[in-house]
C-alpha cells in the first residue's frame, strides 16, 4: 500500500481560517497525536469547529499557521489530489451527482459488480436499490432518506478502503436515526479495523467504543479523553 501505510497523525499548533475570512480563527491553535490504527471522536456544540478540522486535514482548509503530519510526511508539501485520493472521507455537504447509482458509488469504475452489492448489502441498501433499478438506473435522490443516503456515501467509503488508512467522518447533523447509527458502528468497526479514524458524531452512542473522544469549543480542544471518562 502506497502512503498513508499506517495512519499515524500528529496535528501541531493548527489554525485556520476560511478564504475571504482570515481575521476569524475557526481552528485556534489545536495539537492532537494520532497513533495508526486509532477511532477517535469529535465531539462539540454546533460551528465548534469539527467539520473545519476535517476540511482543514483534507486539505481544504489552510492551515495558518500550524502543520499536520501523516505517516511522516507533512499535508501541506503534498498536492490536494495525493490527499484527495489516498484519505477516506465522508464530508457533511456530500451530495449525489446526476448519472446512475453505479457512477455515484464507483465514479471512477474501480470496482466490480459484486462488490458493490457486496458492499450495498453491509449497509443494508441493496434491497432498496435493486427494487428501484438497481446499479445503472438513474439514481433518483427521493428514493433514499437522508439516512440512507449517509449509508450510500458509507458504502463508497468501504469501496475505497484499500486506497489507505485514514477515515474521516462527519456525518450530517439530523439525518441520522438509530438504525442508520448502528449500521454504521458496525461497518466502521468491522471494515476499518486496520484504519485510523476520525468520527464526528453528534450522540455518544455512536462512539462509546472508541479508544478516545475530544470536545471541541471555538476551534480549541477542550477535553480529550475515554468515552466512558467524559
Ligand atoms: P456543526 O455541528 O453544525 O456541523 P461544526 O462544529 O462542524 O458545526 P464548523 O462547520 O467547523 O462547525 O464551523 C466552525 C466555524 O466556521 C463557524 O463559526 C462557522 O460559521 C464557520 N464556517 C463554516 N463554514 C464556513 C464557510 N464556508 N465560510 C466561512 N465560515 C465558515
Ligand atoms: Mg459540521
Amino acid at each position: 500500500m502506497a502512503w498513508p501505510d499506517r495512519g499515524d497523525i500528529q496535528i501541531k499548533g493548527l489554525s485556520a481560517s476560511y478564504q475571504g475570512k482570515e481575521d476569524v480563527k475557526v481552528l485556534d491553535g489545536i495539537s492532537l497525536d494520532i497513533e495508526a490504527g486509532e477511532k477517535i471522536g469529535i465531539c462539540g456544540r454546533t460551528g465548534s469547529g469539527k467539520s473545519s478540522l476535517i476540511l482543514t486535514i483534507l486539505g481544504l482548509l489552510d492551515p495558518s499557521p500550524g502543520t499536520i503530519t501523516v505517516d511522516g510526511l507533512t499535508l501541506a508539501s503534498l498536492p490536494r489530489e495525493t490527499i484527495r485520493t489516498r484519505f477516506i472521507a465522508i464530508t457533511q455537504d456530500q451530495f449525489v451527482l446526476p448519472g446512475t447509482v453505479r457512477q455515484n458509488i464507483d465514479p471512477f469504475n474501480n470496482c466490480s459488480t459484486s462488490g458493490i452489492v457486496d458492499a450495498l448489502r453491509l449497509v443494508c441498501l441493496w434491497d432498496t436499490i435493486e427494487h428501484n433499478g438497481g446499479l445503472d438506473a438513474p439514481f433518483e435522490e427521493d428514493i433514499l432518506s437522508h439516512g440512507q443516503k449517509q449509508l450510500f456515501f458509507l458504502a463508497r467509503a468501504v469501496l475505497r478502503k484499500t486506497v489507505g488508512r485514514v477515515v474521516l467522518l462527519d456525518e450530517a447533523t439530523s439525518s441520522v436515526d438509530q438504525k442508520t447509527e448502528e449500521i454504521v458502528k458496525r461497518v466502521v468497526e468491522t471494515q476499518f479495523r486496520q484504519h485510523t479514524v476520525i468520527s464526528i458524531a453528534h450522540r455518544l452512542d455512536t462512539i462509546v467504543d472508541f479508544d478516545r473522544v475530544i470536545v471541541m469549543e471555538k476551534g480549541c480542544i477542550v477535553e480529550v479523553g475515554k468515552p466512558t471518562q467524559l
